[in-house]
């Protein structure tokens, strides 16, 4: 059964600009899955998310997820509240739920954040604010958990901590994800399955499964080979997609 089913006709933003952002965008993803969502800027990733989350209801379609599910959300920024420390940024997310005493303390712990309960945003590095934001994310144990773009402008080592933390999470209390990237490497290190979007309004151009064994890291032989299989059979399908971060890509 899936856990999620979206069928969107059409997305348009009819104040401003009148731009459709999406159309005719459909999929379901099973319960548990980590599917990455890979598009060029501007193809409609982040109003999805909207439209799935149900932040944004104006749009013509469903979006089939259980009307009550728990939803985990990361920004692209960590848009923490600057006058709450990191436990209570975490805690201030907590659902009255049968509360169990510590739980937004236990998760700050075992992301490596003991020393930094009581510390203020501005006085967290940007790795450590977002983990804060990911802490945040799973303190109510979502159904469904939806990132944009979480872990970009980070340095590589900082960055793969926190995917490592994401995967341990994930693997622990099994969310469905959309995970939105446009790094071709993270998307493959990361998915069970990579949805390929068109620019502008995004459509799917390539559902792709993604079956290499876990751990795997963006700069594994795997994913190198994996990637560089893509390149060569979809060679359009990439184009400003897959900035070259490294030096041999860049000569
Ligand atoms: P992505 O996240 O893939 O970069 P977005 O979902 O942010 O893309 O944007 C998709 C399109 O919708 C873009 O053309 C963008 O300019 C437009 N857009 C996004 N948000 C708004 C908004 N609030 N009002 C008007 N147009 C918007
Ligand atoms: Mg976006």
């Amino acid at each position: 059964m899936s856990a999620l089913d979206v069928a969107i006709a059409r997305k348009t933003y009819r104040k401003g600009s009148g731009i459709t952002a999406l159309a005719e965008l459909a999929f379901a993803v099973p319960a548990g899955q980590f599917l990455c969502i890979v598009g060029p800027s501007g193809c409609g990733k982040t109003t999805l998310l909207s439209v799935v989350a149900g932040l944004d209801r104006d749009f013509e379609g469903t979006v089939g997820r259980g009307a009550d599910a728990r939803i985990g959300f990361v920004f692209q920024t960590p848009r923490l509240m600057p006058w709450l420390s990191a436990r209570d940024n975490v805690r201030l997310a907590l659902e009255p739920r049968p509360r169990e005493e510590g739980r937004a303390e236990a998760l700050l712990r075992e992301m490596n954040l003991n020393g930094q309960l009581n510390s203020y945003p501005g006085h967290l590095s940007g790795g450590q604010q977002r983990r804060v934001a990911l802490a945040r994310a799973f303190v109510n144990e979502p159904e469904l958990l939806l990132l944009d773009e979480p872990f970009t402008s980070l340095d590589a080592p900082t960055a793969q901590q926190l995917r490592d933390l994401l995967l341990a999470l994930w693997q622990k209390q099994r969310p469905t994800v959309l995970f939105v990237t446009h790094d071709l490497r993270e998307a493959l290190s990361l998915g069970d399955r990579i949805l390929f979007l068109s620019a502008g309004p995004g459509r799917i151009v390539l559902d792709l499964p993604v079956e290499l064994a876990r751990p795997r890291l963006p700069d594994s032989p795997a994913v190198e080979a994996a990637r560089k299989r893509l390149l060569d059979i979809y060679p359009d399908l990439l184009r400003g997609l897959d900035a070259p971060k490294r030096a041999e890509d860049a000569a």
